[in-house]
Parts: structure tokens; C-alpha cells; sequence
């Protein structure tokens, strides 16, 4: 049953201005009012889940519990096939605690060097996995999952988007994600896809189109 309506407020758990910028984009045009976890003073709890999917249900639940809002959770990450999904769950922390995305990259790029011994041998096939949640103060969660394959760039390039945008280059393109606009992301994206998935069983349907549908 679809439980978000337009006018209403949205908590997004996450302290991750990239992240949000992503959100307040995908939501701000169905008339939701986007609040960052930051604007609240929220805490993130532990990400102790082994999956994206856990992580994402446990920071949706444990935000909605705190601010009594419907709150939405992202866990996401990269998988690189050349390093067996690495860096997976691990994704933020190969960036340290500073959150030096350039070193994450670099790591990257090193442990394929390592293994196959030059970047071009390297299966740079991989992917962008995104799980959100959106959990509401009562306990209800609703969950979706969204994948954009490509391959790793042999080189960081571009400077737009966040994270690990500079390193990804998304099937059937050849610029990397730190190269395109933020809307030509969206077009792609693993986080909007999941995104459409949520806002599909979540929010009324809108415009002719969709008139009629029960
Ligand atoms: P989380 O905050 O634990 O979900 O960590 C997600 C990690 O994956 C962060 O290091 C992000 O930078 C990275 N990440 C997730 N989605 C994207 C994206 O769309 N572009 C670049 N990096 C991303």
C-alpha cells in the first residue's frame, strides 16, 4: 500500500552529502521534503548486517525509531570480478577514516595490479550495487535493490559526482560516473534504479499515464 504522499517529510540516513544530493534529486520532484540525517543530529548506528540489503533495513529501522519520521537507508558499495567482489561491504572503509576517496581508488587499482600484474590483464569488470529502505516509526519496512554493471576506468578521471564516480565507467559508455552531469547519472544509476523500485510500491502513481491503476 503506498504510504508516501506528496507534502510529506522524508528523513535520508545518511551523512554522505553526495548521497543526499543523489536523493534530494530523485524525491524533491514527487513533493517530498527531504531532511539529511545531519539536519537532525542522528547518530548512524553500527553496520554490523553481512549483506547490503541487512545494512540498509538496520539504518532505515533505527533512524525512523529516533526521529519518528519515515526515514530511507542506502547501504551500497562497488564489486570489482578481478578482486572476487572487493571491495563489496567494505566499500567506505577502503577510503579510511578521513574518507580519502583517492586512496580508495588508488587500493583499487593496486590489488589489480598485484594480481593479474599490469591494470590492462586485470578483469576490471564490476559493478554498483545500491540497497535502500524506507522504514516508517511503526516497524513497516519496504526494501529494493538496483545494480549498474560496467568496468573499472585504468584511471581515475573526472571530477563530478562522489566516492568512487571517477573510477566507474558504466556498460555501453565510455566516460567515467565523475564524468557526466548528476541527471545522466541518474539515467544509469544503481541508486535510482532501486530508488524507482521503492517510489513504485510507495507512492501513489502519478500523471495520466498511470490514471487508473488500482
Ligand atoms: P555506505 O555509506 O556504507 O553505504 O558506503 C557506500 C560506499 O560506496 C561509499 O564509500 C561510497 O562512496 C561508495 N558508493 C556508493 N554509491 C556510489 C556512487 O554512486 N558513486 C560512487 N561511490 C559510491
Amino acid at each position: 500500500m503506498p504510504r508516501l504522499a506528496p507534502g510529506d517529510r522524508l528523513l535520508v540516513a545518511t551523512h554522505n552529502p553526495g548521497k543526499l544530493a543523489e536523493f534530494e534529486a530523485l524525491l524533491e520532484p514527487r513533493g517530498i521534503r527531504v531532511i539529511g540525517a545531519g539536519e537532525l543530529g542522528l547518530s548512524a548506528p553500527a553496520e554490523t548486517g553481512e549483506t547490503f540489503l541487512e545494512n540498509a533495513r538496520l539504518k532505515a529501522l533505527a533512524a525512523a525509531r529516533a526521529s519518528g519520521l519515515p526515514a530511507l537507508a542506502d547501504d551500497s558499495g562497488l564489486e570489482v570480478r578481478g578482486l572476487d567482489g572487493a571491495p563489496g561491504l567494505a566499500t567506505a572503509d577502503w577510503a579510511g577514516p578521513e574518507r580519502d576517496f583517492a586512496r580508495a581508488m588508488r587500493r583499487v587499482r593496486e590489488e589489480l595490479v598485484a594480481r593479474f600484474g599490469s591494470i590492462e590483464a586485470a578483469d576490471r569488470r564490476a559493478a554498483f550495487v545500491a540497497a535502500l529502505c524506507l522504514a516508517w516509526p511503526d516497524g513497516e519496512v519496504e526494501c529494493a535493490e538496483g545494480r549498474v554493471e560496467g568496468e573499472i576506468a585504468p584511471e581515475p578521471r573526472g571530477e563530478r559526482g562522489f566516492g568512487y564516480d571517477p573510477l566507474f565507467v558504466p556498460e555501453g559508455e565510455s566516460r567515467t560516473f565523475g564524468e557526466m552531469l548528476a541527471a545522466e547519472k541518474e539515467a544509469l544509476s544503481h541508486r535510482a534504479k532501486a530508488m524507482a523500485a521503492l517510489l513504485a510500491r510507495c507512492f501513489p502513481p502519478i500523471g495520466p499515464e498511470t490514471a487508473g491503476e488500482g
